[in-house]
């Protein structure tokens, strides 16, 4: 039985318990005010007592006669006034004892029945003899006769009387006898009612108590099972902080090794392995980047850091870096915007860059032929707020209402088969809709089967200044043929000082900067690989490299001469990078305002803020890409105060 019925049982019971008892109070009510007037009637009885009318009548009947008796025996005069009073008194009690509704009591007595007619006639007869005047003995002597007669009978009346009264006391002390016994039965019926309904509410009360028990037990055990669940929650965040940071580390070695092998000259089928390798490693590096989003996401420790953003060049890197897959496969791409964007919003660009890779890349990954198109529609549009629409629409294999209404659910796939020929993980949507969601946005979608589909990812922006210098410094690849300007062309391309000629990336016509003019670098590296990997960029940059293996070196070679840049990794033996940081920022002289970069393989747990907090210029994940590596340094040298003072 439920808690609910149980429930209801118990009250249904209480209510029908509450009427039995309201019904007895009820019956003794009644009972009570019967007696009440039982104890009325006997005490108006006791006043008017039919007894005592009687009685008074008998008397005054007994004195008249004797007063009668002594006038007729007595020689001499008559006192005829002592015998008119005693008459009038007779006469009196008798018309008392007639009017009286007690009378009522023996009327149907055959004793008054007799006894009245007599007394009648009786007083016909006196009422003459008593008129006389003056009174006349004989007359009342015979008159005295008749009294005697009748004597007998007032005497049977008032014994008549006595019994009624007797007997009406005896039938009243007998229903009150009754009514006492309903009563006390009816108070022990209460009371036992009372003490059921006491045990019953102590039964449940007990077992209440024994619920509430149970009750506080299962929200201990509850308790403990979360504070179990959250210790084991942060086990595998550190787990995964850990994992993340152990895979990228060989991540940024084979990635940046197999770049490196791939600016050599090697054979066709030698770049085609290379190219195969690289695919796999970044899908891999995918993988793993999807599911420590998802598990970041999942733990709610996914915040997004809005900065100020250019709308249009980030649309021109997402362009930039999409383009040649879309190209490789034979399909036009294209991004446009129906109207000018604003030149500056607040967005977390890598997060929104993310979303947009995710659904043209799984556009171009759907579509074999035909085009992928992105295309920004303004929508509402309020005070210092904009509303933005990315349509990202696509020829391609599109999806059927049953794929539609799986979609963003973590892990689907259209079936084992194609996810085999696209690849994937099947997590790129779930992570997109949640990134979406918490930039106060969502992502639409519309598909036909065979004809292509429609992602729409609805944003808000707030818009914002320009933050100062920032315009001159970050490099911008403007849009092929914008229907409407996206950005706005920068003043002049910024490139690594005269110092550091970016040799990696740039053509062969930049001269190699010589001994004297070239970049002087530290990097502060534990792992061998890395270091080879990162000392290779930085010479083929035309940098002069020095390498220290943890932060304590680091520290003594900064104390011992000047760099221009230092490279520092994170997690390192003997002392940290960012301790090293905090050394070398509290330093005297200029070495203290040398740009430091942090090179971190560790992407979780705030890494970039604790770093940025340590006094770090910027922030660069593992693994490492050239280009990536080549324009921070390019933005943090732009805006060293040496390098300040060296343009003036
Ligand atoms: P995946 O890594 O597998 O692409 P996603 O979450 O990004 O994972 O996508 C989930 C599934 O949604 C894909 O496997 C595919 O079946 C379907 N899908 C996503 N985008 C498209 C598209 N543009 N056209 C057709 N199917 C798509």
């Amino acid at each position: 039985m439920t808690g609910s019925s149980k429930n209801r049982r118990y009250l249904l019971w209480l209510a029908i318990g509450t009427g039995v008892l309201a019904l007895a109070m009820a019956i003794l009510l009644v009972l009570q005010i019967t007696q009440k007037r039982a104890i009325e009637k006997a005490s108006e009885l006791r006043a008017d007592s039919i007894t005592a009318l009687v009685f008074q009548f008998e008397r005054e009947f007994l004195r008249f006669r004797q007063t009668l008796e002594s006038s007729v025996i007595r020689s001499g005069e008559l006192d005829a006034d002592n015998l008119g009073l005693r008459y009038d008194l007779f006469l009196s009690r008798l018309t008392l004892l007639r009017d009286n509704p007690t009378t009522e009591l023996i009327t149907h007595r055959p004793e008054y029945q007799n006894a009245m007619p007599h007394v009648d006639t009786l007083i016909a007869h006196a009422d003459k003899v008593m008129a006389a005047n003056p009174l006349s003995k004989p007359a009342l002597a015979q008159l005295l006769v008749q009294f005697n007669n009748v004597g007998v009978d007032v005497q049977a009346l008032s014994l008549a009387a006595n019994s009624e009264v007797a007997a009406l006391l005896e039938s009243q002390e007998k229903t009150m006898l009754r009514q006492n016994n309903q009563i006390i039965g009816l108070t022990l019926a209460q009371l036992i009612f009372l003490l059921i309904a006491a045990g019953a509410l102590a039964l449940r009360q007990r077992k209440q108590e024994k619920e509430r028990q149970a009750l506080e037990d299962l929200t201990h055990e509850l308790r403990e099972a979360h504070f179990r669940a959250e210790a084991a929650n942060r086990g595998k965040s550190q787990f995964l902080a850990n994992m993340s940071h152990e895979l990228r580390t060989p991540f940024n070695g084979m990635l940046g090794m197999l770049g490196l092998l791939e600016s050599t000259p090697v054979t066709a089928a030698q770049a085609d392995y290379i190219k195969t390798a690289k695919g796999s490693a970044n899908h891999l590096l995918t993988l793993l980047n999807d599911i420590l989003d998802v598990s970041a996401l999942e733990a709610g420790k996914m915040t997004l850091k809005p900065e100020p953003a250019q709308l249009g060049a980030l649309l021109n890197e997402v362009e930039a870096l999409m383009r040649p897959q879309a190209t490789e496969k034979g399909l036009k791409f294209s991004i446009v915007s129906q109207a000018e964007l604003p030149p500056w919003v607040l967005a977390d660009t890598t997060r929104l860059k993310q979303i947009l890779f995710n659904l043209i890349n799984n556009a171009i990954k759907f579509t074999d032929h035909g085009s992928v198109t992105v295309t920004i529609v303004p929508r509402e549009r309020t005070d210092g707020n904009i509303g933005l629409a990315f349509l990202i629409k696509d020829t391609g294999i599109g999806m059927d209402d049953h794929v539609l209404s799986s979609l963003f659910q973590r892990f689907f796939q259209v079936d084992g088969g194609l996810a085999r020929k696209f690849g994937g993980t099947g997590l790129g949507l779930e992570i997109s809709q949640t990134l979406a969601r918490l930039m106060g946005g969502a992502i639409e979608v519309e598909s036909t089967q065979g004809k292509g589909s429609v992602f729409t990812l609805h944003l808000p922006f707030s818009l914002c200044p320009a933050p100062p210098a920032a315009a001159a410094v970050l490099p911008i690849t403007p849009l092929t043929k914008p229907p409407v300007a996206i950005a706005p062309e920068p003043p002049n391309t910024p490139a690594i000082p005269a110092t550091a000629a970016n040799a990696a990336v740039q053509d062969g016509a930049t001269p190699a900067p010589t001994s004297e003019t070239a970049l002087r670098v530290m990097v502060v590296e534990d792992h061998p690989i890395n270091r080879k990997f990162v000392g290779i960029l930085l010479e083929k940059m035309g940098c002069k490299v020095t390498f220290c293996e943890n932060g304590q070196l680091g520290v003594e070679a900064a104390e011992r001469e000047m760099f221009d840049l230092i490279l520092m990794d994170v997690h390192m033996p003997v002392m940290d990078g960012l301790t090293a940081t905090r050394t070398i920022r509290a330093m005297p002289g200029p070495i203290s305002q040398v740009p430091i970069i942090v090179l971190s393989a560790d992407v979780m747990n705030d890494a970039k803020e604790k770093a940025l907090a340590a006094g770090v210029n910027d922030f660069v994940s593992k693994p490492v890409q050239a280009g990536q590596l080549q324009a921070t340094m390019q933005k943090c040298l732009a805006s060293a105060p040496s390098h300040a003072a060296s343009q003036t």
